[in-house]
């Protein structure tokens, strides 16, 4: 099975601790194996994606703390591609069938990116040429990559999982021993 890993770079440690959660909730729940925090050097990020992955299943990996060019050229030695979500890049329909089957990094930033990145990545792709978000840059290239299977993925060792319901909220509790 191809891997596909997200690359949080850019974060500001005050400013963007909220949407740097947001990036890991987000490429952990569409789908992705795990993430790598650049420029994250405080646990406390790091900690509350942990706590979901204890409570509503994984596997998903997070580090924290690596330099983003070693992160980029380890995962290119190994045979991996590397996609920087950028608006000045192109869109994901021309790209996508170049990383089917090949185990992906998914670089999004917080900040202005090194202007290095865009010659480091083998594709930088855009979700629309307009200033967004990294969340739903993120989203929607997961969701185009996995063509809608990622909503499905059954997450192991949860100990709480959503009964899906018209109304209310519905949640099995599975207190077993979490492995
Ligand atoms: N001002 C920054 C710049 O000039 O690069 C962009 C900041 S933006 C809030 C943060 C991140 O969201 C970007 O680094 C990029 O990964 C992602 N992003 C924002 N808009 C995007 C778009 N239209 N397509 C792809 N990614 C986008």
């Amino acid at each position: 099975m191809p891997k596909v890993v997200v690359l949080r770079m850019g974060h500001r440690s005050q400013r963007d601790k909220r949407v740097t959660t947001h990036v890991a909730l987000t490429a952990r729940a569409l789908g992705a194996d795990g993430i790598v925090l650049a420029d994250v050097r405080d646990k406390q990020v790091e900690q509350s994606v942990q706590r979901v992955v204890e409570l509503w299943g994984g596997p998903f990996f997070v580090r924290a703390g690596e330099p983003w060019r070693r992160v980029i050229e380890e995962w290119r030695s190994a045979g991996g591609l590397v996609v920087h979500l950028t608006m000045y890049g192109l869109p994901p329909e021309e790209v996508l069938p170049n990383l089917q089957g090949k185990d992906v990094l998914i670089v999004v930033g917080a900040e202005k990116m090194p202007s290095g990145l865009f010659d480091l990545a083998d594709f930088n792709v855009a979700i629309g040429h307009q200033p967004h978000s990294e969340v739903a840059a993120l989203a929607i290239l997961l969701d185009r990559l996995f063509k809608g299977s990622e909503l499905k993925k059954e997450f192991k060792n949860s100990k709480l999982k959503v009964i899906p319901s018209k109304k209310g909220k519905k949640v099995e509790k599975r207190f077993k021993k979490f492995s």
